[in-house]
């Protein structure tokens, strides 16, 4: 359906998702995601969209996430300029992308929802989303606020979903793959993992740390507004947590200062890793190199090959 070679879409990472981090994994045969807010604006969307196409011939999508912002998003003009450059592939997350959905598959896009519960999984499939992304509680960002965790959710959607969807949320690795194909998923997306690649435009520092955590460095943010994100633990995210902790309702005006998009777009750009706030996964914990995208794609599938054709056929008993 998405036109890839390999079962591997990268996660649309704010401020990652630029032209360098989508056509390294499109020219490796993954799926490459530009993240529309990244730009400062819809015209800068359009011509990163450009220069992501003078990087690659092969597809790549777009996401355009739905969530409380700080400054108000012209979600509309986005959605615009995404269809006006010809994108094939859409991912959208956070709310219900209904009102956009009529003109997107009017241009015959084919579009990726992604949900952290059953639930708005089936309501992407019945507003008419070609696939899902299932974002289990491991994941980076926005987990939702239900905690299931992918071993959970992936058997439920392939129980209950009738369109294809991807395991989202904790996958770095051949073993992950070969298990979310168990699972009944089409494919896994991977954001934190190709974070600490060559390709990522992210600063040494940022990857190194990444390296260098384990599974447990991730914290939850914003579980006091119902607006859960996992990012990275350093001191900013225990200071955030520190005023979330205290008696009474969390007033979002007390943490914007810490927790802005922008402060953690400098973390990227400079590393200075205790500037601001980030996003990661618990999959920290299996991350301890930082390849190139083609050598971690390459090697995600002749893993996941190999534990399929040799481990898993050895366990099973010949027929008698
Ligand atoms: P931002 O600077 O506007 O906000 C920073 C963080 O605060 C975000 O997580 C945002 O959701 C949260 N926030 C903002 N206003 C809030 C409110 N009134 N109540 C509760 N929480 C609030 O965001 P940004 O870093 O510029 O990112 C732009 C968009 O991309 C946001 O919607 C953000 O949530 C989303 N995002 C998604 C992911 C992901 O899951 N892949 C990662 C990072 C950012």
């Amino acid at each position: 359906m998405l036109g890839i070679k390999h079962p591997i879409v990268q996660g649309g990472m704010q401020w990652v998702g630029r032209a360098e981090m989508t056509s390294a994994v499109a020219n490796a045969g993954g799926l490459g995601i530009l993240t529309a807010l990244t730009q400062p604006s819809p015209e800068d969307l359009r011509k990163e969209i450009e220069r992501c196409r003078q990087m690659t011939d092969q597809p790549f999508a777009v996401n355009l996430t739905i969530l409380p912002t700080i400054k108000p998003i012209p979600y509309g003009d986005y959605v615009d300029v995404i269809i006006d450059s010809g994108i094939k592939i859409i991912e959208t997350a956070g709310r219900n992308p209904e009102p956009f959905l009529g003109a997107m598959k009017a241009a015959g896009i084919k579009v990726i929802h992604k949900c952290t519960s059953i639930r708005h999984a089936l309501k992407a499939e019945s507003i008419g989303c070609d696939m899902v992304s299932v974002d289990g509680f491991e994941c980076a960002g926005h987990p939702g606020e239900d905690d299931v965790t992918n071993l959970i959710l992936l058997p439920l959607a392939a129980q209950r979903l009738k369109i294809p969807f991807i395991a989202s949320g904790g996958f770095g690795d051949g073993r992950g793959l070969a298990a979310a194909l168990a699972l009944g998923a089409d494919g896994i997306n991977m954001g934190t993992r190709f974070m600490a690649t060559t390709e990522a435009p992210v600063h040494e520092n940022v990857k190194q740390a990444m390296v260098e955590a384990s599974e447990l460095d991730t914290a939850l943010l914003f579980r006091s507004l119902r607006n859960t994100a996992r990012v990275f633990k350093n001191s900013i995210a225990e200071q955030v947590l520190e005023i979330e902790d205290q008696e009474g309702a969390t007033n979002f005006d007390d943490i914007a200062p810490l927790v802005k998009g922008t402060r953690g777009a400098v973390v990227f750009e400079r590393g200075d890793m205790e500037y601001g706030v980030w996003s990661a996964g618990m999959v920290l914990g299996l991350i301890s190199d930082i390849p190139s995208c083609e050598a971690l794609i390459q090697r995600i599938v002749d893993e996941a090959q190999e534990i399929i054709t040799t481990r898993l056929q050895g366990l099973i008993k010949p027929q008698e």
